[in-house]
């Protein structure tokens, strides 16, 4: 029977829900709501248009007319949506000066996360930036048109923060990147984060560790620090977190979890079951240790997309858990992570063993042979594997990718010397650097 869909946000989880219901269902009516001027961009590649890596932005967007032609969806932008009223399966919806109505039959969030920016003074000063939105892209990417902005300060070591070191560095901008913690990437572990740091230092970009911003002066141009010391920079970016947007699933009385943000059944049921919400708002299962996790990657988004589609198509495809697999460009190096850390492992009171490998890409003799790091962290009695990291500068993904599926699969290390993974001296060697890895591992075991 054809149904009403309403969804509130139309980016990568929302429009990736619309499409994925669309394919199975040719009949119901699909809305979508977003409170932007734009639906499915690419936020992941806003850092490349800035640093014109990614010459058009039209490149990023993908036209509403275009969505809605495809999908056959009907596309509300400039739209908030401001309310649930459960009882009456309806939302409210904010549309200029006007406010309106729409039932539902099912209702699908999918409000992503905002930036978190530290309360200090003089953070709303017009050289001061986080990245978010496509408008957030915009500003920044006028202002250093506008401006030629010769310092550029960037507050976070993780993401966001590192890449846009690289892209603000590819305009001829001197960075200096800050975090409080006593290391940059704490996605990965220190010894890892330390080659990262030393490729940061070897691009000429300043590093500045343990110690937090305090405060703005200067029309934003100094930098207050927690030692006390000062900076000038011409532009500052705060990459220092998210939090989800949860206010409407609040405001419905709809269930948080531990992490804060929305609680889900393995369908992506809100506790209303005909409220489902998804991505970065949402809080999950860790794939290994089943505990709650919130994050905020694109992956998830998509699949849980999926396994939403299909249950509203009377399906019953769970959503099984989420490892947090990330990849990251640091200038030359790429850098890879999926599964837990040791700080994580610490903090759920699990014992474990790691080990480190140093390695090459390929055969050495083949030109381009490339410096590879990687880290696994397993269970200290059974050889389960628990996380891994993957540094480098070539062949990084691959291994990645390799060592996420063996986490999926639940292998242990005593698996990885088994994988028969291809090779010819352009790619590996006859044993692979993850074979190696596995080897080295299985003997701690
Ligand atoms: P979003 O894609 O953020 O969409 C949420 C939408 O909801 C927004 O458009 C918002 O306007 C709208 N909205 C919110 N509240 C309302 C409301 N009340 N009414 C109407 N509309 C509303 N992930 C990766 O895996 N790899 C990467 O390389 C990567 N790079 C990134 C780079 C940047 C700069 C950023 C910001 C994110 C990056 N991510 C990356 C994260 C990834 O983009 C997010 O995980 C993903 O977009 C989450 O999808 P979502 O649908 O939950 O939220």
């Amino acid at each position: 029977m054809a149904q009403k869909f309403l969804i509130v946000g139309g980016v990568a989880g929302g429009a990736t829900v619309a499409a994925q219901i669309r394919r199975n269902d040719k009949e119901s009516k699909i809305i979508m709501f977003d409170k932007g001027d734009h639906i499915s961009f690419s936020n992941c590649g806003m850092p490349y248009y800035i640093g014109e890596v990614v010459e058009s932005r039209d490149d990023l967007l993908i036209p509403s007319a275009t969505f809605s032609k495809k999908y056959d969806v009907t596309i509300r932008t400039g739209s908030e949506v401001t309310g649930i009223d459960r009882q009456n399966k309806q939302i409210r919806v904010k549309h200029a000066s006007d406010t309106y109505n729409e039932t539902y039959d099912k209702l699908i969030l999918s409000p992503g996360a905002s930036a978190v920016v530290p309360n200090v003074t003089g953070k709303d000063k017009a050289c001061i930036f986080s990245l978010h939105t496509i408008p957030d892209m915009d500003d920044i990417h006028s202002y250093t048109k506008a401006n030629q902005p010769k310092t550029a300060a960037i507050i976070g070591a993780g993401f966001i923060g590192l890449e846009m070191v690289e892209n603000l560095h590819a305009l001829g901008i001197e960075c200096t990147i800050i975090d409080r913690s006593d290391q940059v990437m704490k996605l990965v572990d220190k010894n890892m984060a330390a080659i990262i740091k030393d490729h940061l230092i070897e691009k000429g970009v300043k590093v500045i560790l343990e110690d937090g911003l305090t405060g703005y002066s200067n029309e934003g141009k100094t930098i207050q620090l927690n030692s006390g010391n000062k900076m000038q920079a011409d532009m500052t970016i705060m990459a220092t977190g998210i939090k989800p947007n949860t206010k409407l699933a609040t405001s419905a009385s709809l269930k948080l979890g531990n992490t804060g943000a929305i609680s889900v059944n393995e369908y992506m049921q809100t506790t209303d079951p005909d409220i489902y919400a998804l991505g970065d708002a949402v809080e999950t299962k860790d794939l290994i240790t089943q505990t709650p996790t919130h994050t905020a990657l694109a992956w998830p988004a998509h699949r849980q997309a999926f396994v939403i589609a299909s249950h509203l198509n009377g399906g019953n495809i769970p959503y099984k858990g989420t490892l947090g697999s990330a990849v990251l460009k640091v200038f030359d190096l790429t850098v890879g992570a999926t599964g837990h850390n040791s700080a994580s492992l610490k903090k759920l009171g699990y014992t474990f063993k790691e080990t480190t490998l140093r390695s090459y890409s390929h055969a050495g003799y083949y030109p381009g042979s490339e410096k590879l790091w990687l880290k696994v962290l397993f269970d200290d009695k059974t050889g389960t594997l628990y996380g891994a990291h993957v540094v480098g500068f070539d062949g990084v993904d691959k291994r990645l990718a390799i060592l996420t599926t063996a986490i999926t699969a639940k292998l242990t290390v005593a698996d990885l010397p088994e994988l028969e993974l291809a090779y010819a001296p352009p790619y590996s060697s006859p044993k692979d650097p993850v074979n190696i890895l596995g080897y080295k591992a299985s003997s701690m075991l």
